[in-house]
C-alpha cells in the first residue's frame, strides 16, 4: 500500500517506528524493518519537544531501492496516546518516551513492596494524561489473603479502572493479566520488585524485558545508551519495553490540567464557588462535598492534593 501523506508525498509508505536506539529509529513496514533518519526539517520540529521521534510512531517514508540504505522518513503523523516526561535539563519542554500505545498496565504487588494506592495514583495521572487506557494489577497475591487487599484498591473499578489480581508464582489471575495486553499494545509501569519481569516470563517465556543498556563506541567516546522498542507477543500484541518507562518519573503535567486527569472529579468541576478553585482547600468546593459524601474516594482526593502540591 502507498500513502500520499498531507504534504503530497506520493509513493511513501506507512510504517512504525519498532525501536530507537542511539543512531536510527528503526520502522517496520509489511514485515520488514528500515533503517530510517529523521528529516532536517522534522528534527527542527515543534518547539516544546526535545524528541521529535519515539517508538510507536507512525511515519511516512519511502523504502529505499537498496535493503541496506538508510530512508529519510518525510512525515511524522499525529499521535493519538503518547507517554512523556520532563525533558531532563530542558526547562519547560517534554519528552515524548512512547506513542501510539493503547494501554498502561500499572503494576504494583500487595506485599513486598507494599501496596501504595498514592504511587498507583502517579502511574494513572501519567496515563490519563497520554489518553492511554489504565488497567491495575496487584501482583503476589500468593502472600496475603485476598480479603486484606482487596478493600485497599476496591475503588478503582468503581471509579472505572479494570482491577486484576494476579500471583506470577502459582499463576494466579495469569489469564486476566495475559487478556489486558492480548491484542493491544501495551507499556507496563510500576516500581521495581513488584514482579514485571516474573509476570511477563510467565505468560510469554523467554520474554524477559531487555533492562539491558547498549554500550558503544563511538568518535566522541564510550556511550551508555538504553534502548527502546516494541516487543511482539506470541498471542498477539507488542509489550514496549524501556526501564526509563518502568520506573516512571514520567512528569508533564500541569496544575491546572490535574483535575482533568482525575477521572471521577468530571461531574463536580465548575461546580465550585470559585471558577479557579484548585480542590484543596477552598471553601465551598465540590469535589470536597462529594469526598464527604463518599461520591469520590477519600484517598483519590488526598493523592490529588498530593500530586499537586507537588507539581
Ligand atoms: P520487577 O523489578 O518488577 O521486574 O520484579 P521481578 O520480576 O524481578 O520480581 C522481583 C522479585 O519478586 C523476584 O524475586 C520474583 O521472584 C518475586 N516475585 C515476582 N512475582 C511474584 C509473585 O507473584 N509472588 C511472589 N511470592 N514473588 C514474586
Ligand atoms: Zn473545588
Amino acid at each position: 500500500m502507498t500513502t500520499t501523506g498531507a504534504n503530497g508525498l506520493k509513493d511513501c509508505v506507512e510504517g512504525v517506528v519498532v525501536r530507537i536506539d542511539s543512531h536510527f529509529p528503526l520502522v517496520e513496514y509489511a514485515g520488514r524493518k528500515y533503517r530510517c533518519t529523521l528529516r532536517k526539517k522534522l528534527k527542527r520540529g515543534p518547539r516544546d519537544t526535545t524528541h521529535k521521534i519515539c517508538v510507536g510512531d507512525r511515519v511516512l517514508f519511502l523504502p529505499p531501492a537498496h535493503e541496506q540504505d538508510i530512508c529519510p522518513i518525510e512525515e511524522v503523523l499525529p499521535r493519538k496516546t503518547q507517554l512523556t516526561r520532563k525533558a531532563a535539563r530542558h526547562e519547560g519542554m517534554s519528552q515524548a518516551l512512547v506513542a501510539n500505545v493503547d494501554r498502561l498496565i500499572v503494576v504494583v504487588s500487595a506485599v513486598a513492596p507494599e501496596l501504595n494506592p498514592r504511587l498507583i495514583d502517579r502511574v494513572l495521572v501519567a496515563g490519563e494524561n497520554g489518553k492511554l487506557e489504565c488497567v491495575i494489577c496487584v501482583n503476589k497475591m500468593d502472600l496475603v489473603p485476598r480479603g486484606k487487599i482487596e478493600p485497599l484498591v476496591a475503588y478503582y473499578p468503581a471509579i472505572g479502572y479494570k482491577l486484576i489480581f494476579t500471583s506470577a508464582l502459582t499463576g494466579e489471575g495469569l489469564d486476566g493479566f495475559r487478556d489486558a495486553l492480548k491484542d493491544k499494545s501495551s507499556v507496563i509501569a510500576g516500581p521495581s520488585g513488584v514482579g514485571k519481569s516474573t509476570l511477563l516470563n510467565a505468560i510469554q517465556p523467554g520474554l524477559k524485558l531487555t533492562t539491558r543498556e547498549v554500550s558503544e563506541v563511538t568518535g566522541k567516546g564510550k556511550h551508555v545508551t538504553a534502548f527502546v522498542q516494541l516487543i511482539p507477543l506470541d498471542f498477539g500484541g507488542y509489550v514496549v519495553d524501556t526501564p526509563g518507562i518502568r520506573e516512571f518519573g514520567l512528569w508533564d503535567v500541569t496544575k491546572s490540567d490535574l483535575q482533568d486527569l482525575f477521572r471521577e472529579m468530571a461531574p463536580y468541576i465548575g461546580q465550585c464557588k470559585f471558577h479557579d478553585c484548585t480542590h484543596t482547600h477552598e471553601p465551598r468546593c465540590a469535589v470536597k462535598a462529594a469526598v464527604e459524601e463518599g461520591k469520590i474516594p477519600r484517598l483519590r482526593h488526598e493523592s490529588y492534593c498530593a500530586i499537586f502540591t507537588s507539581l
